[in-house]
């Protein structure tokens, strides 16, 4: 059935978020593609994928380390199709930094990014959205049930994602408004590929021969699970966190 939901999504010019774009577009809903500046992935891509797939959306570019940024990113929803169902927030760094060189600087560039950057795109998508909207938070399985050195930092982001969540689905029950979380596990994306914060191709090849799935995952299997949480389907699903990992963290 054809959904005329709109959705913002932030980092959606590679990824997580570009596949939420394309499965959004087979479902009929219209995506606000949150691009991030200097980003060497092409939007452009993004949104010729969603129109291969019948689907409408637009670019647009958001920093989500800004307020006003993401304030005008889910302002774009409403200015360009008059309403805002779903937000998503899925924009996220990763850099590997072990305890001897964590200083206030990266751990504080890290918040702002993948725990602030949620609080803000999040929060920016409630005061536009009526009762039925539905917003989702990606975390990682570094935040929920998995120790991983060098990444204290962006462990303590997404972990902080997950506590984010429950609180806001509470508050925001009484609106009509759900909240929840994916925790993916080792999905191949440009953040995992990369061999200096990440595993890299190698890496990611080696471990998905240790998950019960024989595999590490896709963008688009991640992003199934985020489209289900904002459906009508999820409808009485809130403060919630699955997740998306192939059997790797109850192995
Ligand atoms: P990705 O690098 O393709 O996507 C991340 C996106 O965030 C990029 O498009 C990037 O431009 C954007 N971004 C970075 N800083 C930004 C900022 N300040 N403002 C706006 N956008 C910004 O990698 P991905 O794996 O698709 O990542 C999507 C989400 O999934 C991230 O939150 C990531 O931490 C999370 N995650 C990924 C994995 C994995 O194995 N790939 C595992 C667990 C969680």
């Amino acid at each position: 059935m054809s959904d005329a939901s709109v959705a913002i999504i932030t980092g959606a010019a590679s990824g997580i978020g570009r596949a939420l774009a394309v499965h959004y577009a087979g479902r009929g809903v219209r995506s606000i593609i949150g691009t991030f500046p200097g980003d060497p992935h092409d939007p452009e891509e993004t949104l010729a994928l969603v129109t291969d797939a019948g689907g409408q959306a637009v670019v647009h570019e958001v920093d989500v380390r800004s307020t006003a940024s993401v304030d005008a990113f889910a302002q774009r929803a409403i200015t360009e199709y008059g309403r805002l169902d779903y937000a998503v927030a899925n924009a996220g760094i990763l850099r590997n930094s072990p305890l001897s060189e964590m200083t206030d600087t990266r751990w504080t560039d890290m918040l702002d990014v993948d725990l602030t950057g949620v609080l803000r795109t999040l929060r920016a998508g409630a005061e536009r959205m009526s009762a039925g909207g539905s917003m989702v938070a990606v975390s990682s399985i570094a935040g929920a049930v998995y120790g991983w050195e060098g990444h204290a930092h962006y462990a303590a982001a997404k972990a902080g994602v997950l506590g984010l969540i429950r609180s806001v689905a509470v508050e925001l029950g009484p609106q009509g408004i759900r909240a929840n979380a994916v925790i993916p596990g080792l999905i191949e994306t440009p953040q995992s590929l990369d061999p200096v914060n990440s595993l890299g191709p190698d890496g990611l090849t080696r471990a998905g021969g240790d998950i019960p799935w024989g595999r590490v995952g896709t963008a688009a299997e991640v992003a199934s699970v985020i489209s289900f949480l904002t459906s009508a389907d999820a409808g009485y699903v809130t403060g919630q966190s699955i997740i998306v990992d192939g059997g790797l963290t109850v192995k």
